[in-house]
């Protein structure tokens, strides 16, 4: 194997000691429902497809001739529909023939744009805990990844402005930022955004910004683009998707929008990763973006009503958790459940499915191994509520059971 290969592996923790590959844990972690038959609370994918006649649109685009490469860019209307949506949304006035690339997904966007503007020599500061995804790519492209945590103030998790500052040097190319953010289901403030914006210009970095929840905000909070705020446009990639937001996840529909050279070169890019894709879906999408506000509503609104229930249960079952003001997921501390035989997130979310039939994973997976932010996170899970009410509702009665079975009557707690 190359040495690429190995720090990309490295990056994504799936480098064994004996240099053998291991699953990723979330791979683990499905694996161990599957064989427990646990309430998979773990990998975050919506049970549930996204609406019919999104997908009738798609069935239909494949049986009337949809089926050859669309354009490298993506089909006209589609880039119609995401620059009139972000028009809506922002403000800001987007044009599709230069400023929108669609992608496989946002994964694709976040690789393409990674390896257009980050190599040797480069730093890429991410937030942290952060997706997955992200150091694998940044190790892809050669850079060196830094991060800068979110740290947990006792109601939500916050950006380290201290450590925002110190993380962005004249060797940062790319401050990649994710909001709602993915493990924590925190929002980022338009505080937080405006720290970040000031940091990018001192040392003229790049800004990636993975909003691919943008649509999934509870009790009436607002997403910011960081995009919109002032000095933004010229510097800032916007990456999204359609999984997300329509429960499509499979069709792997994403697009960055941005300056017309920072897409030329992200284009480039993608021209020679997938040079284009999902060709009947595109029409789906293009319309999904420009009819199915009613749909995300409703979506929204049932994730909400999911998030609460999930609250409800793990708060009763004895966690302390932060209320995610979006996403799919909730963060909780699993330090009630602690001992010396399971002294961290990561023991708890092995022992979890087969003691009491739940799965979650561990926030320590969306850390880097030996950070200084690993350790605030290590005792902390992370539960999905994107399932059915009788999953969830199975799952919180299982977690009822649980003081019990961490701690029996005849062995007390210290
Ligand atoms: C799911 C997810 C992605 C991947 O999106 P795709 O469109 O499926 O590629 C990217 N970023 C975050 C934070 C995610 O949670």
């Amino acid at each position: 194997m190359s040495e690429r290969w190995r720090s990309v592996a490295a990056a994504a923790g799936l480098a064994a000691a004996d240099g053998s590959t291991r699953p990723t844990i979330f791979a683990e972690m499905t694996a161990l429902a599957n064989e427990t038959g646990a309430a998979n609370l773990g990998q975050g994918f919506p049970d549930a497809d996204g609406p019919e006649w999104i997908r009738r649109i798609a069935a239909e685009a494949i049986l009337t001739g949809d089926n050859q490469y669309p354009p490298g860019r993506g089909i006209a209307p589609l880039r119609e529909a995401i620059a009139q949506q972000r028009r809506r949304r922002t403000g800001l006035d987007v044009d599709p023939a230069a400023e929108v690339l669609v992608t496989a997904g946002a994964t694709e966007a976040l690789a393409a744009a990674l390896l257009a503007f980050a190599g040797p020599g480069d730093e890429v500061v991410t937030l942290e805990p952060f997706y997955d995804a992200y150091a694998a790519l940044i190790a892809m492209s050669g850079a060196a990844h830094t991060t800068v945590p979110l740290r947990h103030d006792g109601e939500t998790f916050r950006v380290d402005r201290a450590a925002l500052a110190a993380a962005i040097t004249e060797r940062t190319r790319v401050i990649l930022i994710n909001t709602p953010h993915n493990p924590t289901g925190a929002v980022l403030s338009a505080d937080e955004l405006a720290s970040i914006a000031e940091a990018a210009q001192r040392v003229d970095a790049i800004v990636l910004t993975d909003e691919v929840y943008e649509h999934l905000v509870f009790d009436g909070a607002r997403h910011h683009s960081i995009a919109a705020l002032p000095g933004m446009g010229d510097r800032t990639v916007t990456i999204s998707s359609a999984g997300k937001t329509f429960s499509l996840t499979g069709w792997k529909i994403g697009w960055a929008v941005g300056p017309a050279p920072l897409i030329e070169a992200i284009t480039s890019v993608k021209q020679f990763l997938t040079y284009s894709g999902g060709a009947p879906f595109q029409p789906a999408i293009a319309r999904a973006l420009t009819d199915g506000d009613a749909d995300i509503r409703e979506l929204r609104d049932a994730l909400s009503d999911r998030r609460d229930l999930l609250i409800a249960g793990l708060r009763a079952a004895g966690f302390d958790l932060v209320v995610p003001g979006g996403t799919y997921f909730v963060c909780a501390d699993a330090t009630p459940f602690l001992s010396e035989a399971v002294p961290d997130g990561a023991a708890f979310a092995r022992m979890l499915p087969w003691e009491v039939g739940v799965a979650c994973v561990p926030v320590s997976a969306f850390c880097r191994a030996g950070s200084e932010t690993a350790p605030a996170l290590a005792p902390w899970v992370r539960f999905t509520f994107v399932k059915d009410e009788q999953t969830l509702r199975t799952a919180i009665a299982r977690l009822a059971t649980l003081r019990d079975a961490a701690a029996p009557p005849s062995a007390p707690r210290a």
